[in-house]
């Protein structure tokens, strides 16, 4: 009898791990993966409806994954699992109940903007790709009134909990170049709120120096530390008393899981507790959690393929009566679209596991810290896209094999070729 492995959720975290035990244990394990959709939503892509027609198709963005799990050996069940049984070794959802050896949870975060009360009804948010598309339509609105010659101020805005912060400076730098292409930049003022301590917190001074740079070459005004308290109509209103007139503001709310799973020991958002170098979860045994549903503190899809190829390296050596030994150690790498340009950072990050200090750049592998600022990068991101596509919508590793060593060296060489901002 071959073990069963189930994976739970079909997310960059769910695919990687999938294909990564394709890799690795082959035949020797049946891989079963639950999902309510069937589609991996490649969500760093849902940035671009605002300003790109050509991403407003969703087919662009969700990839169905049924023919390929098919032909890839998995079995792929479409339902929503709501309970994990770790002693007896069971999922169940919805009238359905897996058995398993081993389990990978990745069913990934979800938004509660309540939280802030009137972001909902106030302002347009990121998240999901209908937000994106409503988004879309405000831009070309805003358009529209520009080239009536209306004066307008759109406030950017970053949450408290809110984990990955990436994306809301991506949006509003290419809001910033979009503006300039339509020649209308000198009808808008634009400002940017974070709640963060310093721009891009978690990745470091660096990315926090260029960021600064950025805002100043391109006239937004940008402050950190600040925490939304609430939006009013054409307000918002910090913890600190300040506030900011808009006529359009654009927020990225705080975080939360997507499901809570009753029984597994999960932290005050419902994020479960494992442990950061296997990512097997707390107290239980052959139960793993992955990706944006685990409790590290930085949500990226990039750290997410990292720990999708630990747990599945681990669970292969396991069934193959080998000892596991991969370990995972944070480095992230991101690259924020800016539409005329791309800012690069490869960020080696340290936790202490328990979350009483934040995130920060590990000073021991301080080598591996590296920003740059250029075009190519921006190049470089539509290519890692049309790589994720081919890969994972087959269910291949992205960030394991040939492909991707190919592509840590174009990273290497165009790191050599590109200046450092600051
Ligand atoms: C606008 C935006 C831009 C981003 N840009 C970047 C970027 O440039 N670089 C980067 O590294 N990261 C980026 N991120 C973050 C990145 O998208 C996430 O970290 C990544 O998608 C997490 O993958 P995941 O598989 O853990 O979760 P998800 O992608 O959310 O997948 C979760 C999966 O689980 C399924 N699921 C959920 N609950 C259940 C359940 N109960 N039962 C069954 N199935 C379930 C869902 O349908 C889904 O398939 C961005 C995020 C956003 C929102």
């Amino acid at each position: 009898m071959k073990p069963t492995v189930a994976v739970i959720g079909s997310g960059m975290a769910g695919v990687e791990a999938a294909s990564s035990l394709i890799r690795h244990a082959g035949d020797d394990v049946n891989i079963v993966m639950v999902s309510d959709t069937g589609i991996l939503a490649l969500r760093p892509f849902f940035i671009y409806p605002p300003y790109s027609k050509l991403f407003r198709n969703p087919a662009r963005t969700h990839l169905d994954l049924r023919k390929a799990a098919g032909r890839r050996g998995i079995e792929l069940q479409q339902w929503q699992a709501d309970e994990i049984d770790p002693i007896s070794r069971v999922i169940r959802g919805n009238g359905h109940s897996l058995p398993y050896d081993y389990a990978i949870v990745a069913t990934g975060a979800g938004m509660r903007p309540a939280e802030v009360p009137g972001l909902a009804e106030n302002a347009y948010t990121i998240w999901g790709f209908e937000d994106s598309l409503k988004l879309a339509h405000a831009v070309e609105q805003m358009i529209v009134r520009a080239k009536r010659g209306e004066r307008q101020r759109i406030v950017f805005n970053i949450a408290k909990y809110n984990k990955c912060g990436g994306p809301m400076y991506e949006m509003v730098f290419m809001t910033e170049t979009h503006l300039r292409k339509q020649h209308v930049r000198d009808l808008f003022d634009i400002a940017f709120t974070t709640a963060e301590p310093a721009y891009i917190a978690a990745f470091g001074a660096k990315l926090h120096e260029a960021t600064e740079r950025e805002f100043a070459d391109r006239g937004i005004t940008a402050r950190h530390s600040v925490d939304l308290k609430e939006v009013q109509p054409n307000l918002a209103i910090f913890a600190d008393g300040s506030e900011e007139p808009f006529d359009w503001m654009i927020g990225f709310p705080p975080y939360i899981a997507s499901t809570t799973f009753a029984g597994l020991p999960v932290d005050d958002r419902g994020f479960i507790q494992a442990d950061m170098s296997t990512w097997a979860v707390d107290g239980t045994e052959r139960l793993f959690a992955i990706g944006d549903g685990a409790n590290f503190p930085v949500k990226q899809a990039f750290l997410a393929l990292g720990m999708a190829g630990t747990v599945a390296r681990n669970i292969a050596d396991d069934v193959a009566g080998k000892s596991p030994d991969d370990r995972f150690t944070p480095l992230s790498m991101c690259i924020m679209e800016q539409f005329d340009s791309g800012l690069y950072a490869q960020v080696p990050l340290v936790w202490d596991g328990d979350g009483s200090s934040p995130v920060a750049v590990d000073s021991v592998r301080a080598s591996d810290y590296t920003v740059r600022d250029n075009r190519l990068w921006q190049v470089g991101k539509m290519g890692m896209y049309m790589t994720m596509v081919a890969q994972m919508g087959t269910f291949h590793t992205f960030h394991e094999g040939a492909i991707w060593s190919a592509m840590e060296k174009m990273i290497k060489g165009m790191e050599m070729v590109t200046p450092s901002p600051v």
